[in-house]
């Protein structure tokens, strides 16, 4: 069975997130959409409410899990029997840091392959920091996410 498993910390989940699961869909068997844990990094929504967000998104996928784990990807990605992790290309600056990632991942991992998908023209400007941007100063970020969590975010 061909597992991917896509860490992010989805801050939250945007349509580029959406898009890149499924057109890796055919690709894998099933893919697990991972939070990684990064208790020096602050967010905007807790690890619950992204969590309860992926699950919204995902529910009618039987191929899509949702997860969260602490410490390396790579050994993450040991204990789901995964050898593949899966990111997105929106620009240069992902490319030079997906890079490095990716080269020692496959060190660490031990052969773990980083497959990378160029994301589509309409949503390659989306990121989950202008989210944020747009919710904090009060403006309407639904344009550049799933629907099924637009009623989940202002509670
Ligand atoms: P991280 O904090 O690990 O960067 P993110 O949730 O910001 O987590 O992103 C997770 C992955 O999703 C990254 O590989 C990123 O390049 C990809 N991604 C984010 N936004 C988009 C988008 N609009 N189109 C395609 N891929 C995206």
């Amino acid at each position: 069975m061909k597992i991917a498993v896509f860490p992010g910390s989805f801050d939250p989940i945007t349509v580029g997130h959406v898009d890149l699961v499924k057109r890796a869909l055919p690709l894998f068997d099933k893919i697990v959409i991972a939070i990684g844990i990064n208790a020096s990094k602050k967010y905007l929504y807790s690890l619950e409410e992204r969590m309860a967000h992926l699950e919204a998104v995902f529910v009618d996928y039987d191929n899509v899990e949702v997860d969260t784990y602490e410490g390396l990807t790579a050994h993450y990605c040991t204990k789901v029997k995964s050898r593949y992790l899966l990111r997105g290309l929106r620009n240069a600056s992902d490319f030079d840091y997906e890079k490095t990632i990716s080269q020692l991942n496959n060190i660490v991992g031990d052969g773990i392959e980083t497959m990378f998908l160029i994301a589509q023209p309409e949503v390659s400007h989306i990121s989950s920091t202008i989210v944020r941007e747009i919710i904090k100063g009060g403006g309407d970020a639904s344009p550049f996410l799933p629907k099924e969590i637009w009623g989940m975010l202002n509670s």
